[in-house]
């Protein structure tokens, strides 16, 4: 009877072991580019190709970033030329394009500004004055990012800040590996900056929500495909000045004071990261009616939140869902 009851125990040890399923899902998580980042793998086996991306934010960080000493764009601010290399010379040109088409809202020159406001990874933030504003515009205003051959260039002693576009590009490379590595389900998040790879395991669309500027938990939540959905807002980076008002982080390069547009967010919907994370930032500047002819340019939609209202594109009309915890608070409007 022992020799019976022992057999069954090593049966049963034996089935459990074998039903127990292998993980199916990964997480690389890295602190890069001023934010924690997780890349999710929806099948354990392609672990190992997160884990390289995660280490490729490292890499790009090293080049891209403002204030390491020895990156690209710390030389080419510190001597106003730098030989490029491929994301460099990327960077540049979809820089220039976003630049171009939104009127300058966009400005990859903007490094005095985001300075002299305190909005640099050590930097102290404080209230400008007047005229050491008017000093940093005109730098900001007359300097021109280039290509020449293989250098980059910086006129007028300018200095670039990618800080409103590389985690975007950092993501579309990292959608870009994960698919050639095979993966088919996968969730990349760079503190913002949200693309997913492929569907989910079922097939169904993937559900992000989008934060609530003006309190806490998410204002909506969006059905999407494969795609980028990137949020700027004057939540995400700010202070409170000796005179009891805020600032944020996302400077109007025409004024060069934080972007007034009467808007607390603004999420873009569109197939390139890059360009996702580069016109959020410019539409929080250029505000809801001057953005919709740039986002249509570009095949992207928008979700831009106010105090009192939400509006969306037409193109996001079936994925949107407003959160029930903020029915009463928003007035929502389609933009048709
Ligand atoms: P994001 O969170 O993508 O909107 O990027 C904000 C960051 O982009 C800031 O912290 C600055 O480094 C930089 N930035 C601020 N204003 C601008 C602007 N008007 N154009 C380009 N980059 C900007
Ligand atoms: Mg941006």
């Amino acid at each position: 009877m022992k020799k019976i009851l022992l057999f069954l125990l090593a049966f049963c040890l034996v089935l459990a072991a074998s039903c127990a399923e292998a993980p199916k899902e990964y997480i690389a998580q890295i602190t890069a580019m001023d934010t924690t980042a997780s890349i999710k793998v929806y099948d354990a086996k392609y672990s190992s190709v997160a884990d390289e991306c995660a280490e490729l934010l490292i890499k790009l960080e090293a080049e891209l970033s403002v204030t390491l000493t020895g990156s690209r764009v710390y030389h080419l601010n510190k001597n106003g030329s730098v030989p490029v290399t491929e994301h460099l010379k990327a960077l540049v040109s979809i820089s220039n394009s976003v630049s171009s088409a939104t009127n300058g809202a966009f400005n990859p020159c903007i490094y005095p500004l985001v300075k002299l406001w305190g909005f640099t990874v050590n930097g102290e933030n404080n209230v400008p004055s007047d005229e050491a504003i008017r000093e940093a515009l005109i730098g900001v205003t007359t300097s021109q990012l280039s290509l020449d051959g293989n250098n980059a260039l910086i006129s007028n002693g300018g200095q670039v800040d990618f800080g409103g576009i590389a985690k975007g590009y950092a993501a579309d490379l990292i959608r870009d590996n994960l698919k050639a590595a095979g993966v088919e389900a996968a969730l990349v998040d760079l503190g913002g900056n949200i693309q997913t790879v492929g569907t989910k395991e079922d097939g169904k669309l993937w559900n992000i929500a989008v934060n609530n500027p003006n309190g806490d938990g998410y204002v909506c939540i969006l059905s999407v495909g494969e795609t980028a959905v990137v949020t700027s807002g004057a939540d995400s980076r700010y202070f409170i000045g000796n005179d009891g008002n805020r600032y944020h982080h996302i400077i109007d390069p025409k004024t060069g004071y934080p972007a007034d547009s009467g808007l607390l967010s603004v999420t873009v919907v569109c197939e390139n990261a890059a360009i996702a994370d580069a016109l959020a930032t410019a539409c929080f500047v250029l505000g809801v009616d001057d953005s919709l002819a740039v986002l249509e340019k570009f095949d992207a939609e928008a979700v831009f939140v106010s105090k009192d209202t939400v509006s969306f594109t037409k193109g996001l009309e079936n994925k949107f869902t407003l959160d029930k915890t903020v029915e009463g608070e928003y007035k929502t409007v389609i933009i048709d």
